[in-house]
């Protein structure tokens, strides 16, 4: 009987996974919440509970896995398997997650970051299908992203290569979490943008979120600019215009750096679509080589929440066989 893949993308707020056949087409899948407020043995436990309901729901057992795929926020020694920090998970450091997951289920496990099983997903599956040189580029809370070069997903010394949302764009800019400031995603995520119309609002720019919130600009999100600017509202169109032309700086810097022929925008942000993209692509045109910019396509992702179980599937399957550009 052939053996079947389990992949899984485990966030701050939920656990999805789903069970994979031979081809990778989905049998069966879950998305249940993460509950990381009661500690990492409870997140990996429940974890486990969610393969088993997968698991009998299909009548199989821990032995017709081939093996399994974990995305996961935060830094980790992917080699070892052990994720050593994730901020929106509490108390997260240090956690074995292979082993923990190799003594109960008896096959391989492999860990990898939740950008990167993202990309997996959508380069096998998604928008970057047939494509071997694709960069991703999450905007939500923070901007994460990863790059698939001449076929091969880039690492680096640190399995940090790539890290877009930490070029600096303004020296002296906003604090950025990393340490540094003025860093892209600082402007671009959905944090940023809101900084961004508030800090407009704040300069006694009208807006009509500003009453939305009742005057609480704590209580700004990015899907009220949405909003805000179908509406035609001024200082929303404007936010989602500079937001845009920032973003497409900074994928001018990601053409030259990559010569990509892909840009896939995801996460919460890229809901904005067009709004957003239209000026990005523009800025993006004016400012990258010339030659490397009218090559590569600036689009949104196919798979969305999809893309990080799937991912985390083909990950593990070619891990597994060692596949090349693995
Ligand atoms: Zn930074």
């Amino acid at each position: 009987m052939d053996k079947f893949y389990i992949g899984i993308d485990l966030g701050g707020t939920n656990i999805k996974g789903a069970l994979f056949d031979r081809d990778l087409n989905c049998a069966v899948e879950r998305n249940i919440p993460t509950e990381a407020e009661k500690g990492p043995e409870h997140v990996l436990v429940r974890m486990y509970g969610m393969i088993c309901s997968m698991l009998g729901e299909k009548g199989l057992t821990t032995g017709d896995i081939a093996c399994m795929g974990i995305g996961l926020p935060g830094l980790m020694d992917v080699e070892a398997g052990i994720s050593l920090f994730a901020a929106t998970l509490v108390d997260w450091e240090n956690i074995p997650v292979s082993r923990w997951f190799e003594d109960r289920l008896k096959v391989p496990v492999f860990i990898d970051n939740d950008v990167r099983t993202n990309l997996y997903g959508e380069w096998h599956f998604g928008a970057g299908r047939g494509y071997d040189n694709v960069v991703l580029l999450t905007l939500g809370t923070g901007v994460g992203s990863a790059v698939v070069m001449d076929g091969r997903v880039l690492y680096g010394a640190t399995a940090s290569a790539g890290e877009i949302g930490h070029t600096v764009m303004f020296p002296g800019g906003r604090p950025c979490k990393c340490g540094s400031a003025g860093c892209l995603g600082c402007y671009v995520s959905a944090t940023g943008m809101v900084d961004t119309i508030r800090g407009k609002i704040e300069s006694g720019s009208y807006s009509v979120v500003c009453e939305w919130v009742r005057g609480d600009l704590s209580k700004i999100t990015a899907k009220m600019i949405s909003d805000a600017y179908d509406m035609g509202d001024r200082t929303a169109v404007e936010t989602m215009h500079e937001t845009g032309e920032i973003l497409g700086y900074g994928l001018a810097n990601t053409i030259n750096l990559f010569n990509p022929e892909i840009i896939i925008i995801g996460g919460g942000v890229a809901a904005a679509g067009e709004r957003l993209l239209k000026t990005a692509r523009e800025t993006a045109g004016k400012h990258a080589l010339k030659i490397a910019g009218e090559k590569c396509k600036i689009t949104t992702g196919l798979l969305g929440n999809e893309a990080g179980a799937v991912g985390a599937a083909v990950y593990a399957k070619h891990k597994l066989n060692r596949t090349s550009g693995f």
